[in-house]
């Protein structure tokens, strides 16, 4: 990430590279901004910033063994908080980094329920721990490595419980010589007064349409019409924008796959399936959820048009068109197993099941079930 990436956002931009150039880097600072807006994206393209040994005016050069490292995020200055639902009993070094490293380098935007999908705990609440703030007090006390500064980027600080918060305090409000905190949060009021009032706040706003257009544009391959249809609903929320237009290409990918699937497994044509096995063992735990999810969701609704409830349906135009021929084939006699089939495959992809047995289980149900 670098300052560049991210459009707006000016006048913070050109404040956080005059902290640099002046030699006035503030040693605690909070960047606060709503969901979606560029508050991790900045704190990531500063550190790029802080830690480059041949910067720009206005940026980090790109090519420094520095900016090679932060490439990847693995520079051994740049270190990274982030709440997950690790015990705390255990130690925290490597706490889920390779996922965190991917979830970043993919979408610095992404919302916090984003990232507890892609570490498996979507429905608790992830949190900062003691443990946690131990691993931090334990890199503080070293050495930078290789750079003047070393960099730590807590994000969702919010979601540092009392004990962790009481522990970090001394070291925020004097850290030592050559150390960075960026705290970022969605909303301070979590956090407590005692660490607000020892932090420097860098207030984030939401981006503009415009902004969301440009960068969407820019770095991705969706049509004038798709993008603003996004960014009318997003309301400035980057995040929002870019999963709205990700869910309705993958809806359709979805649907492709399901057809694919249906078809393959009622003329049993098992090479066919194998193939298809193979392209979704392939893919990330997320995607397989979410085919499943919209499985079970066609599965429902072309039952409804067996019974002749299609006015209580809910599909698109291309949807529609499939369901007036397959929905004969989901009827009395299978629809509560095929349904459990693929809620049972949903469950087990879900406790980190491998996937390439659950498709080949699933697939041989169906097939059978099909033929009902
Ligand atoms: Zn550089």
């Amino acid at each position: 990430m670098y300052f560049r990436n991210i459009s707006g956002q000016e006048s913070i931009k050109k404040r956080l590279i005059q902290s640099i150039d002046t030699g006035r880097i503030s040693h605690s600072q909070l960047f606060h901004g709503p969901q979606g807006s560029s508050k991790l994206a900045l704190a990531l393209a500063y550190s790029r910033y802080i830690l480059c040994t041949n910067r720009g005016v206005d940026d980090a050069c790109g090519k420094c063994s520095s900016c090679i490292k932060i490439d990847k995020y693995v520079h051994p200055d740049l270190h990274f908080v982030y709440p997950s639902a690790l015990s705390e009993d255990k130690p925290a070094k490597d706490n889920y980094i390779g996922e965190w490293r991917s979830a970043i380098s993919e979408n610095p935007y992404l919302s916090e329920y984003n990232w507890y999908e892609k570490i498996g705990i979507e429905k608790k609440q992830g949190m900062i721990k003691k443990n946690v703030s131990d691993e931090i007090l334990r890199i503080m006390a070293l050495k930078a490595f290789e750079a003047d500064n070393k960099i730590l980027i807590m994000w969702m600080a919010e979601r540092m419980n009392a004990t962790a918060s009481n522990k970090l305090l001394k070291i925020i409000e004097e850290p030592p010589p050559g150390t960075v905190f960026l705290l970022i949060s969605e909303n301070p009021d979590g956090l407590l007064t005692t660490i607000l009032s020892r932090t420097q706040i860098i207030r984030i706003p939401k981006f503009k349409d415009n902004e969301v257009h440009d960068m969407l544009n820019r770095d991705y391959e969706y049509s004038e019409g798709q993008i603003n249809n996004a960014i009318k609903m997003a309301n400035g929320n980057y995040h929002l924008a870019l999963s709205s237009l990700k869910e309705e290409s993958q809806s359709k990918e979805n649907f492709e796959n399901f057809i694919d699937l249906m078809r393959s497994c009622f003329s049993k044509d098992i090479i066919k399936i194998m193939s298809l096995i193979d392209m979704f063992s392939a893919t990330s735990r997320e995607w397989q959820k979410n085919f499943l999810l919209y499985s079970m969701r066609m599965l429902r609704e072309n039952y409804m048009v067996n019974k002749d409830k299609k006015q209580i349906t809910y599909m698109a135009d291309y949807e529609d068109d499939f369901s007036e021929k397959f929905s004969k084939f989901v009827n009395d006699k299978n629809i509560l197993s095929l349904y459990s089939e693929f809620n049972k495959a949903h469950s087990d992809i879900s406790s980190n099941g491998y996937g390439r047995i659950i498709f080949l289980d699933l697939s041989l149900k169906v097939l059978k079930l099909l033929q009902l």
